[in-house]
């Protein structure tokens, strides 16, 4: 039972997707299949002139694929709303009012402004000129069946109600038809957005080369940590000779150190710490409730992992040594003078001669 409702559920959810063809065909085959069954009827209780108007719109409808295979969406409603508008004159005239014809126009109204923006640079002349048109044609009938009585009118007062249901059961299938449709486009449409949202938001805040987050996401993870008052510390790494590295080895070869160094940088961090690309060669540690003393030791351990480890670029392995400046928070500090004071370290480690950690 649940295997039967799934794709049901799933399709209602905006989870499969409904193509610009289906949507019309649920339209125009539909409306095929009424006028063949008023063909039918009207053969029946013997009025010509009808049965023969809804062959031929019968034929119409089924034509109109021609028009939905060449994506012709505009048009394709237009000739829908211009024969539910004269089937409606039609029927006012030849049956009255009571036949229940009408109420096929507030589907035009429905269908019109739900399919606009399928139409040709989004055209909204087309269901305001329908709308309005149907609007008028509504009252119009309703005031003629007030004044003129009906040319043919259904003896039978069985077929009379028949037809009143049948038309208003069309009506509301049509119209559910549609704002169902209606819902799962714009479920659908949400879910794309939500979806290229998280793209261009992982874009946005993350280094193309390396994968970590860049110098303005890291600015709102700052700032973040800065505002809820606990005690951390701000790591600035530098690789150590880069350009050499460049010089060396050529530019490529300088990329994947970068590559395989983030990686390692972020697999050496705790869950609740964070690391990024600062800019050109250098990284940024947040590290999140730790002191000077346990940050430098963390610190140390990562210097030394990354000095053992060699980054392989097809023929060669290249070694390479990073080094790291340190500064603890303290409260009422801006996040520059916290970056200042942690590149202050970094110089003074560089000064040192390189692959070291400065507290
Ligand atoms: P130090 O030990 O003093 O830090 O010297 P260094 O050579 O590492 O520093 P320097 O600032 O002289 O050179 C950094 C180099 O990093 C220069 C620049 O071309 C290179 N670089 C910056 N961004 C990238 C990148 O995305 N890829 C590559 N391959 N190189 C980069
Ligand atoms: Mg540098
Ligand atoms: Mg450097």
């Amino acid at each position: 039972m649940k295997k039967i409702f799934e794709p049901f559920q799933k399709f209602m959810a905006g989870e499969l997707s409904i193509t610009e063809n289906l949507k019309y065909s649920l339209i125009i085959y539909p409306l095929a299949a009424v006028h063949t069954i008023f063909f039918f009827l009207f053969f029946y209780v013997s009025i010509p002139l009808l049965a023969v108007y809804n062959l031929f719109s019968a034929a119409v409808y089924l034509s109109c694929t021609i028009l939905l295979r060449r994506e012709k969406y505009s048009l394709l409603y237009s000739i829908a709303s211009i024969e539910i508008i004269f089937h409606t004159v039609l029927a006012t005239i030849y049956l009255g009012w009571t036949c229940g014809y009408a109420s096929y126009l507030f589907a035009v109204v429905a269908a019109g402004f739900y399919i606009s923006y399928t139409f040709r640079r989004h055209q909204i002349q087309f269901p305001l000129i329908f709308g309005f048109l149907s609007v008028l044609t509504y009252f119009s009938c309703y005031w003629y069946s007030q004044n003129y009585s009906a040319v043919s009118p259904i003896a039978n007062p069985v077929v009379l109600h028949l037809l009143y249901v049948f038309n208003s059961f069309c009506t509301f299938a049509f119209i559910t038809t549609f704002s169902i449709l209606f819902m799962v486009d714009v479920r659908m449409s949400q879910k794309k957005l939500f979806e290229e949202n998280t793209i261009l938001g992982k874009i946005a805040g993350n280094d193309a080369l390396t994968g970590l987050y860049n110098r303005w996401s890291m600015k709102d993870i700052l700032s973040d940590a800065m505002h809820n008052g606990r005690p951390f510390c701000l790591v600035i790494c530098d690789i150590d000779d880069f350009k050499k590295i460049n010089d060396t080895y050529g530019h490529n070869c300088g990329d994947e150190v970068l590559k395989h160094i983030s990686k390692l940088l972020a697999e050496s961090i705790p869950d609740n710490c964070h690391v990024c690309r600062w800019g050109g060669e250098e990284f940024l540690i947040l590290l999140n409730e730790y002191d000077l003393d346990s940050a430098g030791s963390l610190a140390d351990n990562i210097r030394l992992t990354i000095s053992k480890s060699e980054t392989v670029c097809p023929e060669h392995s290249i070694s390479h040594t990073i080094t790291m400046g340190i500064a603890h928070h303290h409260k009422n500090q801006t996040l520059d003078s916290l970056v200042a004071r942690a590149d202050l370290k970094l110089y003074i480690g560089k000064r040192q001669g390189k692959n070291t950690v400065v507290i």
